[in-house]
């Protein structure tokens, strides 16, 4: 998590670089998180949202592993966060992917889904050493595993010279994170952090899976509010959701809820327990207010998005119901702090983080009255965090004149 007084995630990471491998890396990945404006539980639904990559951070600091253990060496990377390194042996070169084998256990799963996944798109792969330092806090609905899925997809591809396109990289990344890791969650983590565009949403279409830029106006600021409170995302509930969302589908006879509009679900209501009713009304409705967000947006009407946004939290609280005292708590602080237009819980829900739009100019008097607020109301402490939207992830070459550490391997 970004904490003021520690050095940026990026100089961590090259510290870190220094102390694990010894020397300088010679290319920097930067991977953002994402919060999600509108358009939750969407995106499994083939339905639309709109999320934005923000300048809340992962980065790795990288060099190809030293001579000969390059192509069927090893990617070998250790984490700030993380007691054990990540290490994935890379077949060697023209042996074919091993699929089917069982993923390892915690953060190297993912690490070794991208590389299995990578290989067998893009065949053989070079090995690497990276240092990953990040700011993007873990099971808080930001998505952080889709930052680091996409900062080792980099990585390799930085490495062994493969094309970067955003929206393979971002479908490759979700392959490894739904048939790899196992978490069954949709594209939409990873088309944000892979599509970011600074100043920018994205108006993602989960079914043809595009991707259209909505420009932020600069009066306003995205503000990600942390509760304090986590939960993992391989949870029952969300499996529970999907089920009951494709059982939606399937009683009005619709492919996906993506299909159903307010038309057919009043038609088709008779057919649906209550339940699974409120579950389709969030959804046909959710996917209404990401298409009147982005046309706010585009409008400049603040007041309009923010009610938007106000209104998408009483259907995720009241129909989807996988919200939380904390969450509902942090909404209504910051409905009541100044130069708030609207806010809403982010994420896949349960805990993690909700976001506000903000009048920038009034973010100082804002955030400690959230804070205060949020505190009021539960007793825990929460990190307000006034964010900006950023491009995708990208590396850049390590360009450093300083010494970091004893030279190293080269
Ligand atoms: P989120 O909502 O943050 O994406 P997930 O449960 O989907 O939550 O993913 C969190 C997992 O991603 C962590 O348990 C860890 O395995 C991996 N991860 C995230 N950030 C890091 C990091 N900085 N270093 C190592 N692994 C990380
Ligand atoms: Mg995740």
């Amino acid at each position: 998590m970004r904490q003021s007084g520690s050095p940026p995630a990026r100089d961590r990471a090259v510290a870190d670089f220094a102390a694990a491998f010894g020397g300088r890396p010679t290319a920097l990945v930067r991977s953002p998180a994402r919060v999600n404006l509108i358009g939750e539980h969407t995106d499994y639904n083939d339905g639309l949202c709109l999320p934005a990559a923000i300048d809340l951070e992962m980065w790795v600091a990288l060099r190809p592993s030293p001579g000969a253990a390059g192509r069927g060496g090893a990617i070998e990377l250790v984490s700030e966060t993380e007691p054990a390194p990540a290490r994935v042996d890379l077949p060697p070169p023209g042996t074919p992917p091993r699929a089917g084998t069982r993923p390892a256990p915690g953060w190297a799963g993912y690490v070794e889904g991208v590389a299995v996944m990578l290989a067998a798109a893009h065949g053989d792969l070079d090995g690497w050493q990276g240092a990953v330092a990040s700011d993007v806090p873990k099971g808080a609905g930001l998505s952080s595993s889709a930052s680091l899925e996409l900062a080792v997809a980099a990585g390799c591809a930085h490495v062994t010279g493969l094309p970067w396109d955003a929206r393979s990289m971002a479908r490759l990344a979700h392959r490894a994170e739904n048939t790899w890791v196992g978490a069954a969650t949709g594209l939409l983590d990873q088309l944000a952090c892979a599509g970011g565009v600074a100043g920018h949403a994205l108006l993602v279409d989960c079914r043809d899976e595009t991707v259209e830029p909505v420009a932020l106006p600069e009066e306003v600021a995205i503000v990600v509010l942390d509760t304090s409170t986590r939960r993992r995302i391989v949870t029952s509930a969300y499996a529970d959701r999907r089920a009951e969302c494709a059982r939606a589908a399937r009683l009005l006879g619709v492919p996906a809820l993506r299909d159903a509009g307010l038309g057919l679900l009043a038609e088709g209501a008779w057919r649906l327990d209550p339940v699974t009713y409120a579950r389709a009304r969030h959804v046909v409705t959710e996917n209404r207010r990401v298409l009147d967000m982005a046309a706010a947006l585009r409008a400049g009407d603040l007041a309009a998005a923010g009610g938007l946004l106000t209104e998408g939290h009483r259907s995720i609280r009241d129909d989807f119901a996988v919200s939380s005292l904390e969450l509902d708590a942090m909404v209504e602080a910051a409905l009541a702090a100044p130069g708030c237009y609207g806010a809403r819980m982010t994420g896949g829900g349960f805990a993690g983080c909700a976001m506000a739009l903000v009048e920038r100019s009034r973010l100082d008097a804002f955030v400690p009255a959230v804070r205060e607020g949020y505190r009021a109301a539960t007793g825990r402490s929460s990190c307000v965090l006034p964010c900006s939207a950023v491009a995708g992830t990208a590396v850049e070459p390590f360009r450093d004149l300083c010494e970091v550490g004893p030279p190293g391997p080269q």
